[in-house]
């Protein structure tokens, strides 16, 4: 029997803006313009941020204002929209439940896979990942599943994900990064998506 196909999605950077790049923007706390793209090793990226966040008593529900006044990026529901037709599809993010839900309804409610924060007195004091390896153990899960998996992310945290898919490409990914895994088609903007994904349905 033919395997069935799964398109994994990572989130930010892909269908929505970088989160923590709009709480830097409209907080005015420039440190926490940092991403995946700067720091690779996530763990050291978000404790960095938790202690940004303790400096500046900044309450969970400041970040969730800032996430409910942004939109998927344009042409993002459209490019789901089509896919959805040809894919089942499912967003492999590290972002969290508590900042993720929000953007899944402007998105259609698709399937997302992500972490979990550790909320006390409406402060982020912790997070929990939902797993070690995250990305890489979802692809396999899907394999295990008999599913064929087709990944694409914009960064350094998407790499496991996209060496485990069948196919894997880089959307959007700074040269830098496509540089440095020249093994993965690096594609731009939604049009080149599609192409690269229709021949593969
Ligand atoms: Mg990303």
């Amino acid at each position: 029997m033919a395997r069935l196909n799964v398109l994994c999605l990572d989130l930010e950077g892909v269908l929505v803006p970088e989160i923590w790049q709009a709480v830097a923007k409209t907080t005015g706390i420039s440190a926490l313009r940092k991403t995946t793209r700067d720091i690779p090793v996530y763990d050291d990226l978000m404790r960095a941020r938790l202690a940004i966040l303790d400096e500046h008593s900044l309450p969970l529900s400041t970040i969730q204002e800032v996430i409910a006044s942004l939109d998927p990026l344009p042409g993002a529901p459209d490019f789901l929209a089509w896919a959805r037709h040809r894919y089942q599809i499912a967003i492999l993010s590290d972002t969290f439940y508590e900042f993720g839900m929000p953007l899944m309804a402007k998105l259609g409610h698709p399937l997302l896979l992500c972490h979990r924060l550790v909320v006390d007195e409406g402060h982020i004091v912790d997070y929990r990942l939902r797993q070690e390896d995250p990305k890489r153990q979802a692809v396999r899960a899907f394999h295990a599943m008999n599913y064929r998996v087709i990944a694409a992310g914009d960064s350094y945290n998407d790499v496991a994900m996209l060496e485990e898919a069948d196919v894997g490409l880089f959307f959007d990914a700074p040269p830098s990064v496509v540089a440095e895994y020249p093994s993965f088609q690096a594609v731009n903007g939604y049009e080149e998506l599609a192409a690269a994904l229709g021949p593969l349905a």
